[in-house]
């Protein structure tokens, strides 16, 4: 069997982080392994707490899961600080070189909340970018990482060419978050070759928002890169899947909807 590690943050409400991650990975029928950077105390509403563990438990975590399983992806989803940013970054490159790495740049949650501290942006685009075989921003955090505003499909695809320059191999930019169109959703994927491939959605109308999509999604593209799925086709299918999701979305608590992930 397969196996990929998570590298996230915990959501106890468990429509998004490590617990939506585990879901996604149960469901493609892969084995997976969680190591935590941080717990959040939140619901379908709001993000009220987080709380990050010592350094030291963190990189023994890491150190620990790499040291005795051989994965065949690995998924980044929320650090929150530079400190868990830097000792991520410092132990992959020395135990995971040749493991694919999908980086989700988690900064801010669909309730507003803030994931991860101001500064370590410089950290994240330094250190962990660069090693990443895929980075899946939507397009606020695509401004953050290219310093420019994105207000058109041309602006998108700007932004992926000067997050490309950080050193990533690959950038799917995810399009939920611009009005491009009536009737669907744009994501666009620059690739290593420097080519530019369209993802196409059809817009689900749904008055309440989703919780958990992107963790989702950048769990999915890790799940078929695992299984050899180059990064386009892995990318189309793990949109397909969270489109699916989406529109079987449940309700489970008071606010945003979750993902019905099988
Ligand atoms: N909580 C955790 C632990 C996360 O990792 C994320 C996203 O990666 C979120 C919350 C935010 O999810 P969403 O923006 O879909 O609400």
């Amino acid at each position: 069997m397969k196996k990929i590690l998570i590298i996230a943050g915990s959501d106890p409400s468990g429509g998004a982080g490590i617990q939506a991650d585990l879901k996604v990975v149960t469901a493609h029928k892969i084995y997976a392994a969680s190591v935590i950077t941080c717990l959040t105390s939140q619901n379908t509403q709001a993000v009220f707490d987080i709380h990050n563990p010592s350094i030291g438990f963190f990189e023994n975590q890491l150190e620990k899961v790499l040291d005795d399983i051989k994965f065949d992806a690995i998924k980044i989803g929320m650090l929150g600080t530079s400190k868990i940013i830097n000792s991520t970054a410092k132990i992959l490159s020395k135990k995971a070189n040749n493991i694919p790495i999908i980086l989700d740049t988690v900064m801010v949650s669909t309730s507003g909340d803030m994931l991860l501290e101001k500064k370590a942006v410089e950290d994240l685009k330094s250190k962990l970018i660069k090693n990443s075989l895929l980075v899946t921003p939507n397009i606020d955090e695509a401004e953050v990482l290219a310093k420019m505003k994105i207000k058109t499909l041309s602006d998108i695809k700007k932004a992926a060419a000067k997050i490309k320059k950080l050193g990533v191999k690959n950038v799917l930019i995810k399009g939920g978050h611009i009005n491009l169109s009536k009737d669907f959703i744009y994501s666009i994927l620059l690739d290593q070759n420097d080519e530019i491939h369209l993802i196409k959605s059809k817009k689900i109308k749904s008055k309440k928002q989703f919780h958990g999509t992107g963790c989702s999604l950048a769990s999915a593209i890790s799940c078929n890169i695992a299984k050899d799925f180059d990064v386009i086709e892995s990318c189309r299918k793990a949109n397909r899947y969270i489109y699916h999701s989406i529109k079987n979305g449940l309700k489970v608590g008071k606010g945003s909807l979750v993902l019905r992930h099988f």
